[in-house]
């Protein structure tokens, strides 16, 4: 049995707006789970669920054995960190990390105690007597990070908790927290957009959309291995490029060129004979370099539209076969607007969609 189970869980809202549909999905003791999808999602809400904030419509909230639909928000044992901190403007920020424990009526040495230790691994101690709106946004999101340690609860829940914070504080603070988690311990369930922040940080990603779960894997697993479309598209920077093509025998035509398919890793293609599929290929999968040792039928050739200069690697934009993809090539290698260039293309990595469906072939 794993720590948190969530069976056949469905969110209906206003009795008729479903705003889950039959999510699944088991997580172990220590796990980092993000949840990700587009706005609108359900990832809010969902995590609402967990947290005894919004009632569970249907299904079954299993936590270390207990079913806990009907127990009270606080006595889950869970601390919510949120996007928008959530702090007290009038009191202190050691009031704040305090509050909750102030509210349990904790003795106040051991709630000092507590304070004090969190604000260390923090390093907020010499702003304990500042007042929120003293602090960077950085600071005030530690501030939310304390209160929430010093719940001591087995569970965290975050709810998109840097979005406020511009990119370079962003990215501290998600070390920071992955750091927290290796110290603590404490099974996280992180909600984001930003599909970067879920990559670099989760054990486990759930990509989620329309209220359904796409997708349940390791980051890699999302990136390599996507089940759907969506999938594809939503995991990587920059999208995956998407091409028509013709599957035919074990080629996919695309335009005028032809990329040979190595029959083993497409098990479904007799079905797809003759018929139009999405060809899905990702930036880093096509390559410029040593082009000419590759017989003239694995040569690709388009012209560069535009350069994207990214720091270590640059992005071609190229248009190939009346479609623009981008192709990422290292930085010290120089291109001009409007060159023409060969690639090769890695096909092992090609991933083919069903038109219809969206699922991988
Ligand atoms: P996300 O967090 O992924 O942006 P939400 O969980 O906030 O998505 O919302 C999921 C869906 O449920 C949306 O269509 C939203 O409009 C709807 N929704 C969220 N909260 C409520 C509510 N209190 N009443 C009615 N509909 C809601």
């Amino acid at each position: 049995m794993s720590f948190i189970e969530l069976s056949d869980i469905y969110k209906v809202y206003n009795e008729k707006h479903l705003a889950i549909d039959n999510f699944n999905l088991t997580i172990e003791k220590n796990e980092f789970v993000a949840l990700i999808g587009p706005s609108g999602c359900g990832k809010s809400t969902l995590l609402r669920m967990i947290s005894g904030l919004e009632d569970i419509t249907y299904g079954n909230l299993i936590i270390d054995g207990k079913r806990m639909n009907d127990v009270h928000a606080k006595d889950r044992d869970m601390s919510m960190v949120f996007q928008n901190y959530a702090l007290y403007p009038h009191l202190t920020n050691y009031d704040n990390i305090a509050f909750g424990l102030k509210l349990r009526k904790v003795k106040k040495e051991i709630i000092k105690e507590q304070v004090m230790e969190v604000a260390k691994i923090l390093d907020l101690g010499s702003y304990l007597e500042r007042h929120p709106s003293e602090l960077s946004g950085g600071q005030r999101q530690r501030v939310a990070l304390g209160r929430a340690m010093v719940q001591n609860s087995q569970i965290f829940l975050m709810d998109e908790p840097l979005s406020n914070l511009d990119a370079k504080l962003r990215n501290r603070m998600r070390i920071e927290i992955l750091n927290l988690h290796k110290q603590l311990g404490v099974t996280t369930i992180y909600v984001t957009h930003d599909q970067v922040e879920a990559m670099t940080m989760a054990d486990k990603i759930v990509v989620m959309n329309e209220g359904k779960i796409q997708q349940i894997g390791h980051p890699r697993e999302l990136y390599y291995n996507p089940t759907n479309m969506f999938v594809a598209q939503f995991i990587g920077d920059p999208d995956i490029n998407i091409m028509e093509g013709t599957i035919e025998g074990c080629s996919v035509h695309i335009g005028q060129t032809t990329i040979p398919l190595n029959k083993k890793l497409y098990t479904r293609l007799d079905a797809y004979q003759g018929k139009q599929v999405s060809v899905g290929i990702r930036a880093e999968d096509f390559r410029t370099e040593n082009v000419y040792i590759e017989s003239a039928e694995q040569k690709y050739a388009g012209s560069i539209e535009l350069i994207e200069m990214r720091g270590d690697s640059s992005i071609l934009i190229t248009k190939f076969n009346n479609t623009e993809i981008a192709i990422k090539v290292p930085s010290n290698q120089k291109f001009d607007l409007n060159q023409r260039i060969d690639f090769a293309i890695n096909q092992a990595r090609v991933l083919l969609f069903d038109n219809n469906t969206g699922e991988r072939i």
